[in-house]
């Protein structure tokens, strides 16, 4: 059994499926003499189609961004242009018999052994576009793949470093029915991802790709953060037995979807959906969100591959409006840099720090045009429809650090809403707030009140920043507790100066919908919740379940202990006395 951290609870039997670094090819050994010419002429193919890839995509971003920005895509197709390069997986295939993505696979290897360790930046650079043009080629690569691993019926655990939401696009038509990741937090993207459609999942399990291979039977246990490879069959029968208990429990609380959220003493509560696209938008109305409270459109870039232009953006943003839980929904501009990056919009040259460094309203204040467009597109989107039900459309800025950025961003706002006007487009209301997720703005909550319309907690990075341990690095990631100490005393004073001045309030990080930290946020005065939307049913039942004085009680109690350790195992005791029947599913 090996232990990493709980990202997304329940527990899931199931095959494994191994990613490494580039999709190689599952199971499949050494080529036949015959197959070889077609292999080589299936790696030709996807050269020629990423280089007209790339082409287009320079040519789209050159107008839409910039010359500098599209550069970046020709540095990539002269990559495909190298010689060496070309003859290297040419030699791999004829010589070795090597398949095209184990090819691929040994071609970054060798680059890396090479570029590495190198202590020149611009050489290091060359490694991550070696990459990017890896990952290119193994996407056309990727539809014989799948009919390759068509094998994999069955249910699968995905083992992978780390989850890329670009795999997960390829992973769209498995079932995945557990991910288990070697690197990863509570908030890397492979647990968000997991969380948002309800899978179980487990990060931070070291060394775990070289100990599985696909094919093996793999347990994940998403409460207790344990992955069992191989299990024997007693442990196999205990597992399964749990696996029912999960899935019959998640079956139960489906049932409450059309039920208000409110607390056993009558206090209603808004339960929000945290959502990436139009197919979460949806599964928020069905799991009962009453809302999308926050909608990370970096996933349209990110799954994009070029610059969506404003009419594109505007027909996505109406879609997911339309598609939300009673047409209501938080648009956050642009929330990039730091642990994801864009190539259109350029990547930082090698930031030592880079959650640190060029993100979110950083990045789009020096992309002016881009910025403006996202932000004309979700005025558009607002416009209200003939003949059709109202919308509540509110735009969210993320990473804001202080008073000067939120002038400015009212500045842009205003100019996308004169512009709009002199070209006579149509735009809706749209309310104007803050991401609270940088330290210094949450000392200085009090000031900024006054600028904005509503605020919304992102108790991820806030804790990142608070604790200065990077959510992502498993080394320290175990500093980034929701729970800690440090980190209720913050959150409850930003809590009671939003209250303090009627300003809507909500927390939408991930530990809005764990069970522990829900009853302490409910305790501080909070009210409006967004979580993935598979959490809200349970967060719905447990809702019905508390008072608000017992919140109180709680939060009271809380605050007499000196460790995360002593609150967290307080509050465990607690919830599973106030709410015994949804044991399966209260993570440790
Ligand atoms: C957060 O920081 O809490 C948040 C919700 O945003 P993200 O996880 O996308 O940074
Ligand atoms: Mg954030």
């Amino acid at each position: 059994m090996r232990k990493g951290i709980a990202v997304s609870p329940g527990v899931t039997i199931g095959t494994a499926y191994c990613i490494h670094e580039v999709f190689v090819d599952p199971g499949r050994g050494l080529l036949e003499s015959h197959e070889v010419a077609g292999e080589i002429a299936k790696f030709e193919n996807a050269r020629k189609r990423s280089i007209q890839d790339l082409r287009a995509l320079q040519q789209k971003v050159e107008q839409q961004v910039g010359k500098e920005a599209a550069a970046i895509f020709a540095v990539h197709e002269s990559i495909l242009h190298d010689a060496t390069l070309v003859g290297k997986v040419h030699a791999w295939i004829q010589d070795e018999h090597l398949s095209c993505q184990a090819a691929l696979a040994q071609l970054l290897e060798y680059y890396r052994g090479l570029l590495d360790r190198s202590r020149d930046d611009y050489l290091r650079e060359r490694l991550a576009d070696i990459r990017d043009v890896v990952e290119r080629l193994t996407s056309f690569l990727s539809a014989a793949l799948r009919k390759d691993s068509g094998a994999l019926s069955g249910p699968t655990i995905v083992v992978a470093d780390e989850l890329l939401p670009s795999q997960v696009v390829m992973l769209g038509d498995k079932p995945v029915h557990g991910i288990v990741t070697q690197a990863g937090s509570q908030t890397s993207h492979a647990a968000i991802i997991a969380r948002s459609r309800g899978i179980p999942a487990v990060s931070g399990v070291a060394g775990i790709l070289r100990q599985t291979k696909t094919g093996d039977t793999v347990i994940v246990d998403g409460r207790e953060g344990h992955v069992i490879v191989n299990p024997d069959s007693e442990v196999l029968t205990a597992y399964r037995k749990l696996e029912r208990e999960f899935t019959d429990l998640r079956d139960q609380l489906a049932h409450n979807r059309d039920q208000p959220a409110i607390t056993r003493d009558g206090q209603r509560l808004e339960l929000l959906a945290n959502i990436n696209g139009v197919a979460d938008a949806q599964s928020a109305t069905a799991m009962g969100a009453s809302g999308v409270g926050l909608y990370r459109t970096e996933y349209l870039y990110l799954a994009h591959a070029s610059v969506p232009g404003e009419e594109e953006q505007l027909a996505i943003y109406r879609d997911v409006i339309a598609s939300s839980p009673n047409r209501s929904a938080t648009i956050r501009t642009l929330d990039i840099g730091g642990d994801k990056t864009v190539p259109f919009l350029g990547r930082a040259q090698q930031e030592a720090n880079p959650f640190m460094g060029w993100r979110s309203i950083r990045l789009s204040f020096e992309h002016p045009n881009f910025f403006l467009t996202q932000i004309r597109a979700i005025l558009r989107a607002a416009a209200p429809l003939p003949d059709s039900e109202p919308k509540h459309v509110q735009m969210l800025f993320p990473m804001v650090t202080n008073l000067e950025e939120l002038r400015r961003l009212r500045a842009i706002v205003r100019r996308a809403q004169q512009q709009l006007q002199a070209e006579d487009k149509p735009y809706g209301k749209v309310a104007f707030g803050m991401m609270l997720e940088v330290p210094a703005a949450a000392v200085m909550i009090d000031q900024l009140l006054g600028s904005v319309d509503f605020v919304s907690i992102g108790s991820n990075d806030l804790v990142q920043y608070l604790m200065a341990a990077d959510r992502d690095n498993p080394k320290v990631s175990h500093l980034c507790q929701p729970l800690a100490p440090a980190v209720i005393r913050v959150l409850e004073s930003v809590v009671t100066a939003c209250n303090r001045v009627h300003r809507p309030v909500t927390l939408c990080g991930e530990m809005a919908g764990q069970p522990q930290a829900f009853v302490i946020l409910l305790g501080m005065g909070l009210r409006r919740f967004s979580m993935s939307p598979a959490f809200i049913p349970t967060v719905k039942e447990l809702a019905a379940h508390v008072t608000v004085a017992m919140a109180e009680n709680l939060l009271a109690k809380a605050k007499q202990q000196k460790t995360t350790r002593k609150i967290r195992s307080m509050l465990n005791a607690e919830l599973l006395a106030i709410a015994p029947n949804l044991k399966p599913i209260l993570m440790q």
